[in-house]
């Protein structure tokens, strides 16, 4: 018997019936022996509906606001489910973050977790109830309602995995696993049976959304033993075969599959990227601090940068930002850099997309690199941006071929089903 933290997404409580499902398939695992804390996300749809509410009043909602609105896709998820599982005979009951509570800072939509009072969920496992608990949702200092960022149910649900010493966390969603891409994009992506920590984090930062990159973060941190699952097998399969199901990420690379590991084991692509490039500027001390300072403050994230070669003591500065930043960024740009950065010109291009590979094996394999630039040259698709990591080879391309780089580097890996 085993403590498990079972978190449910969009798609997998996207109807009533899912919902049922849903509550069959806990009600077996509990059947089972186990304790169970369930953290369900919004149906599927439901927090891009509150969001477009929002901004049909205000078009750049208040942010306090509109995490008010976003978190209620949870909630009513949370309540369903329980309902669902006191329908079959479980006892179960449904918490918002702050009830339980999930603290985190007061960063509106975008919040992080800072502590978790496990109190209420300990009384409730030890009285044999399931703790139903919201996903991306939790409550600052000030009690104000937080949300976690896109896709933060799955953070949520480690989070708690980690404060309850979870034996492990089970995130099901709408795939059986983590696949070598995303296999929407390349239906000849192959499952993989575990991934380390290590590719998993990369694969995630390189806009992977299996996983919400923070979820992994917290994987990592607190070595919680983390599964992606399908929650659309049929809800009652056998309780042994599902704990083996689905793909786990590790934590110590096993040196019998080190031996046989591909080299790259994932690709990964990053949509709706936008590049700013900062023309003429005198490269000299001081100008990177005086241009990423202002974007800082302003809590936009920047992600690769290229700082080419001066010529007469000039030189031009490119970066990326999310698209949804491009705006706010050139913004900031022209009011608090311009003045007192002299600059020929600042311009944003916002069809951009990143695509990486991954693998833990380009440690010590040399000649990636090139094999992916030539493939990429081979379809004539222009890399305007490279940036590394140890495992990580990532090129900033025209968007419009995103999803050809992915299928095309797949084959040339070798990474399709076999
Ligand atoms: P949920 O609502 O359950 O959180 P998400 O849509 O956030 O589900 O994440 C699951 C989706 O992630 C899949 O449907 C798939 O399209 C996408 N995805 C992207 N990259 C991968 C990958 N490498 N392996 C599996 N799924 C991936
Ligand atoms: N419902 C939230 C979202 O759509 C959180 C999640 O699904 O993980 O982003
Ligand atoms: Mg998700």
């Amino acid at each position: 018997m085993a403590l498990i933290v079972q978190k449910y997404g969009g798609t997998s409580v996207g109807s009533v019936e899912r919902i049922r499902n849903v509550a069959r398939r806990i009600a077996k695992w509990r059947a089972a022996g186990h304790d169970l804390v369930v953290v369900p996300s919004a149906m599927a749809g439901e927090t891009n509906r509150l969001i477009a509410l929002a901004k049909e009043i205000q078009p750049q909602p208040d942010p306090r606001e509109l995490d008010m609105v976003a978190a209620t896709g949870e909630q009513v998820s949370a309540g369903l489910l329980a309902m669902a599982l006191l329908e079959l005979g479980v006892k179960a009951r449904s918490y918002a973050g702050w009830q339980v509570r999930v603290l985190t800072d007061s960063a509106f939509t975008r919040a992080r977790i800072q502590a978790i009072d496990e109190e209420r969920l300990r009384r409730d496992l030890a009285a044999g109830v399931i703790p139903v608990v919201t996903g991306f949702q939790g409550v600052d200092a000030a009690g104000n309602v937080t949300t976690l960022g896109r896709g933060g149910s799955d953070t949520s649900a480690v989070a708690l995995a980690a404060a309850l010493k979870a034996a492990e966390c089970q995130i099901y969603t709408d795939v059986d696993g983590v696949y070598t891409t995303d296999p929407r994009i390349e239906p000849h992506a192959r499952r993989l049976r575990t991934i380390t920590f290590e590719e998993m984090l990369e694969m995630a930062s390189a806009g992977s959304k299996v996983l919400q990159i923070r979820s992994v973060e917290f994987a990592g941190r607190f070595k919680v033993p983390t599964r992606v699952l399908s929650s659309l097998t049929d809800p009652l399969v056998p309780v042994e075969e599902e704990a083996r199901a689905g793909t786990l990420i590790t934590f110590e690379e096993d040196p019998h599959m080190a031996m046989e590991q591909a080299v790259v084991s994932g690709v990964a692509a990053q949509r709706d990227e936008a590049k700013i490039t900062v023309h003429g500027v005198p490269d000299r001390p001081g100008i990177a601090y005086g241009i990423f300072g202002p974007i800082a403050d302003a809590g936009i994230n920047v992600d690769v940068i290229v700082q080419n070669v001066s010529h007469d003591g000039m030189t031009d500065l490119s970066f990326t930002v999310a698209r949804g930043d491009l705006a706010r960024a050139l913004r900031i740009l022209d009011e608090q850099v311009r003045p007192h950065i002299q600059c020929r010109d600042i311009t944003g291009d916002d069809r951009m997309a990143k695509v990486s590979i991954v693998g833990l094996g380009m440690r010590s394999h040399a000649g990636i690199a090139a094999k992916m630039f030539r493939t990429l040259a081979e379809e004539g698709i222009n890399i305007q941006m490279i940036s590394t990591s140890e495992i990580k080879i990532s090129v900033v391309i025209d968007e419009k071929y995103a999803e050809l780089a992915v299928r095309v580097l797949h084959r040339a890996f070798g990474l399709e089903q076999g």
